[in-house]
């Protein structure tokens, strides 16, 4: 059989749903569908009569040549006054703070909604091509392109939910003008790779504004957060993170429009936490990715996990950014508050995601290797961990996270029973983290006293 996308990555379960192949095909022969696990990824409606391989060549999760460094390098590496770090790739510049009109509806600090909103209005770019909900149940949220400040402000937020290109994509294609579009590492890559092929998608696509990301969630996730809500009827609508003035920004809410007409909310220390943090319904591509801050963005907006700024429940963003187009908007930026931050402090704000792309992932491909199982090339090499915790958390969370994807698919869409599955494994993550702790104090001291020692 023709390698393709189909045989070499979704046969593979190393599909991440972001429609490039779909939406780039000459032949027309991908459609993107949902599977059963609740996540989008293409399928043939028809025989694939070329031999292009496109799909596979703008396939995020496939194996080529090209990787962030690589790609990064040719954006970015000849801008003037670029540094480079391993954990964020280019930056030109960090900052942090916030816009006050737009951090109300926004996830954190409101910063990537300004910067689309005065992209168009600056004249920058005709459209903005991001993500918005849609109304309807059986697709919560959708890639859309705007054209008016107003019509961006009604994605502000973040969608916890699958969302692909392949349609605006397609229109980009269609219609000519200056476009800036929003998205995750692993999306803005497949855009990147297309742009190398595809000229029109390279003079049209001007800029791109990417969010840091620690995992994608598949349409099982909300479901279940919604049951765990009292969410009784079709969910309509979500909003991923409504902020409580009596809240710090990280215990933000979700809350569900659903069918039986009430508006149900749950707190992220009510179990959302947990699902997130233990990577239930989470695809398997996402255990293969090493970039932590859309590398191959423009710039990239985040939350500003950091002490001094998590308490604000209004929320506060993180900005790093790589181009000098960008960092011209910023400077002449009105109607925030931005101050310059190090870039040290922002690598510290994402230090768990941090630690999962790099460490987790490197004993993930270790794992892969002993049992052959076909990866991606990755820029982290494979490596057995050496502190026992993180090797059986890795595990542990691996079997919770298929867990969750099967128990939800065989007919027991049924949270109770889904939380008694992971028990279990629950109270072994508890108790291995308490005895790291017990273990990291004495080792500290000693560690402590050995550079006393060393240095007198
Ligand atoms: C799946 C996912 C995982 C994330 N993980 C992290 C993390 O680990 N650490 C962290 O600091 N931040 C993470 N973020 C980013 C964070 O949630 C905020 O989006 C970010 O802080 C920007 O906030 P803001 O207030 O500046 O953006 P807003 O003003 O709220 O604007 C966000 C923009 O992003 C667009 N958007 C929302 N969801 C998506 C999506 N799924 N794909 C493409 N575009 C989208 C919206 O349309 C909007 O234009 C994640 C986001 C997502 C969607």
């Amino acid at each position: 059989m023709k390698p393709s996308v189909i045989t070499n990555v979704v046969e593979h379960d190393l599909c991440i749903g972001c429609g490039l192949c779909a939406a780039l095909c000459p032949a027309g022969t991908l459609a993107m569908q949902w599977n059963r696990y609740g996540e989008y990824s293409p399928i043939e409606v028809s025989p694939c009569t070329t031999e292009c391989g496109l799909c596979l060549k703008t396939c995020p999760f496939a194996d080529h040549e090209e990787n962030e460094d690589t790609i990064g390098r040719e954006l970015y590496g000849g801008v003037p006054g670029i540094q480079h770090r391993s954990e964020t790739g280019y930056y030109l510049a960090t900052y942090v703070g916030y816009s006050e009109r737009h951090r109300p509806t926004s996830a954190s600090g409101g910063m990537a909604t300004w910067l689309l909103e005065t992209l168009l209005t600056q004249g920058v770019v005709e459209h903005v091509v991001c993500v918005a909900p849609t109304g309807g149940p059986d697709k919560l949220f959708a890639f859309c392109v705007f054209d008016t400040a107003e019509d961006v402000r009604t994605g502000a937020g973040s969608a916890y939910y699958p969302v692909e290109m392949s349609g605006v994509i397609r229109h980009i294609l269609d219609v000519p003008g200056r476009y800036a579009i929003t998205g995750l590492p692993c999306f803005l890559k497949a855009i990147r790779l297309a742009q190398q092929r595809n000229k029109k998608l390279r003079e049209r696509i001007v800029v791109t504004v990417g969010l840091t990301c620690g995992q994608l969630k598949s349409r099982h996730f909300t479901d279940y957060i919604a049951a765990l809500a009292g969410v009784q009827g079709e969910v309509t609508a979500v909003r991923y993170r409504g902020k409580s003035p009596d809240q710090p920004a990280s215990n933000f809410y979700f809350s569900f429009t659903s069918t039986d007409g009430e508006e149900r909310r749950i707190f992220w220390n009510e179990g959302i936490a947990e699902a997130w943090t233990n990577r239930w319904f989470t695809p398997n591509a996402c255990n293969y990715c090493d970039d932590v801050f859309a590398e191959c963005a423009d710039v990239t907006c985040m939350d500003a996990w950091l002490p001094e700024f998590s308490k604000d429940s209004r929320g506060t963003s993180l900005v790093l950014v790589r181009s000098p187009l960008i960092q011209e908007v910023i400077k002449r930026g009105e109607g925030i508050c931005l101050d310059p931050i190090a870039v040290e402090e922002v690598v510290q704000s994402q230090a768990g995601v941090v630690a999962i792309k790099r460490r987790h992932l490197a004993y993930q491909l270790d794992l892969d290797r002993m049992k052959e199982k076909k990866v991606p090339e990755k820029r982290v090499k494979p490596e057995r961990a050496k502190n026992p915790f993180l090797r059986q958390e890795v595990v542990v969370k691996e079997r919770m996270r298929v867990a969750s994807r099967d128990l939800w698919i065989n007919g027991e869409q049924d949270r109770a029973h889904l939380r008694d599955v992971m028990q279990p494994d629950l109270r072994w993550l508890a108790t291995g983290r308490q005895i790291s702790k017990i273990i990291a104090f004495p080792v500290g001291i000693l560690r402590y006293i050995q550079r006393k020692v060393q240095s007198n």
